[in-house]
């Protein structure tokens, strides 16, 4: 008998998931052992992590079962620390103090372990920003915001506390991408609807500022959809600053480029994504902390590269004359898409079927303001109002990869739209565990300069 050949996934994003279901699907279990490694044992339906900021859907609703989506893998709970591409190893931290790092050989690898959140050195930002890329910052984010106001309403009426009341009732966002805008546009009403909550503040008061150093927001989506946007978001009190960042933040004082501070005690980060920092330790050529792949998602004979975490070839746009191919964005629309086509690409080099470049057309992005308030641009056509929300909300629904999922999220929209909005805070998530180099493990893997160059 042949011995089975070790397929091994690291991460269970979208990426991830897809083509595992796609390895299911295409390689008989007499041909390989599938593995899959991921910190978490579930997807994160990241699109509709502002809907957990605003407590409209319950966190544990965009987590996506690894072991019931795929049963036919062995999921290895931990993080891949390193990764030995001449040797075929990997080293899986499983977190535990206790738990020695284990050493897992493969045949064929994905690398599919997704981008973190992108910090710059300012000074201050590490310590006090909070990102809203996985469940326990989205949660921390909702929760915090709460915190904030009830601790705003339970300061005595005297003027040596009016310094304290306006920190907590300041709230400063970076980014005004699609993430962002949508995190302070949804999170902002939310407040607003639950704003008898609080017996002495008034959340009127509460000043959200929303800065980016591009000239508009949400560039993603074109001129008139940011527009439009800008104005919603203005309409109903938000400050947006546009060609500001953050100088540095010094305790509770958040100090922007144009010269202002701001007193705040809230700092929500979302001036876009890099890389898997895993990517920038196997000593393989990177395009902007991507791993460079080919264009069937191949890095070497037996490695394969996907998602957030892989510079793929966008073979659907048109290489400029003077430049290189363009490379696909970092959206969960490309990652599950290349995750069923290096599932393919994987399969084949087993002898079953072929292997295919990865081509997709972007069918545009969508972004959800709450309420009434949408903006969408599927296949280039720009809508807004009630027509993009219905495009955002049947998008997620679609995209989902679990029935039991859409029916819960389904469930939280219908009962979000006919009860009172929900305001509690449960405080599971420790303040410094939901900083962003903790809650996304930033901080985990051997520095590039300590690691030998593969030849
Ligand atoms: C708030 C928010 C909203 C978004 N909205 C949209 C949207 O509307 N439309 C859209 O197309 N895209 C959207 N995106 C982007 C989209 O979520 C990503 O592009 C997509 O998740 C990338 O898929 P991936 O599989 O590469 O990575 P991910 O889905 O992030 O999966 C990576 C997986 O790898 C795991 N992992 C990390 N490190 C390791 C390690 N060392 N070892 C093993 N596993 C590891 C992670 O835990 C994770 O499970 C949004 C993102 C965010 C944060």
């Amino acid at each position: 008998m042949v011995d089975r050949q070790r397929v091994v996934i690291v991460g269970g994003g979208f990426a991830g998931l897809y083509a595992g279901k796609k390895l299911e699907k295409l390689l008989p279990a007499s041909t390989a052992e599938l593995v899959i490694v991921s910190p978490t044992d579930h997807l994160t339906y990241s699109p509709l992590l502002p809907d957990v900021t605003a407590s409209v859907l319950e966190p544990r609703h965009v987590a996506v079962s690894l072991r019931q989506s795929l049963p036919r893998h062995r999921l290895v709970v931990g993080h891949v620390t390193s990764v030995d591409v001449e040797a075929k190893t990997i080293t899986i931290s499983r977190g535990e103090s206790d738990a020695d790092p284990q050493v897992m050989s493969y045949d064929r690898l994905l690398l599919a372990p997704g981008s973190v959140t992108r910090r710059f050195p300012i000074p201050g930002v590490a310590e006090s920003a909070r990102g809203v890329k996985t469940i326990t910052e989205a949660a921390f984010v909702r929760d915090h915001l709460v915190n904030q106001l009830d601790a705003a309403d339970s300061l005595p009426d005297d003027p040596r506390f009016d310094a304290e009341r306006a920190e907590r009732m300041t709230v400063v966002a970076v980014g005004a991408g699609y993430t962002g805008t949508e995190i302070v546009a949804q999170t902002q009403r939310w407040l607003k609807r639950v704003a008898d909550r609080w017996s002495k503040i008034d959340v009127d008061d509460v000043k959200w500022l929303l800065i980016d150093v591009a000239p508009a927001v949400l560039p993603e989506l074109g001129p008139r959809l940011g527009q439009y946007a800008l104005s919603a978001m203005k309409a109903r009190g938000i400050d947006v600053r546009l060609g500001v960042s953050v100088a540095s933040v010094e305790g509770n004082v958040i100090n922007l480029t144009d010269d202002t501070a701001v007193p705040s005690r809230t700092l929500i980060w979302n001036a876009g994504i890099v890389a898997n920092p895993l990517m920038g330790t196997l000593g393989l050529p990177l395009e902007r902390g991507r791993l460079v792949v080919d264009a069937q998602m191949k890095v070497t004979d037996d490695v394969w590269a996907v998602g957030d975490a892989a510079a793929v070839p966008d073979l659907a746009k048109e290489k400029p004359a003077d430049g290189p191919q363009p490379v696909t964005p970092p959206t969960a629309q490309h990652a599950q898409r290349q995750g069923t086509a290096v599932g393919q690409n994987i399969a084949a080099s087993f002898g079953i079927g072929q292997a295919k470049d990865y081509v997709h057309k972007d069918l545009g992005l969508v972004a959800d303001l709450g309420g009434l308030t949408a903006v969408a641009k599927p296949l280039g056509v720009e809508l807004t109002g009630l027509p993009a929300k219905i495009v955002a909300r049947g998008y997620h629904l679609f995209a989902l990869p679990s029935m039991a999922n859409r029916v819960r999220v389904l469930t939280d929209w219908a009962l979000h739209a006919v009860l009172p909005p929900q305001a509690v805070a449960l405080n599971q998530t420790r303040s410094e565990d939901a900083l962003i180099s903790t809650a996304q493990n930033t901080e985990i893997y051997p520095k590039a300069e300590d690691k030998p160059k593969v030849g």
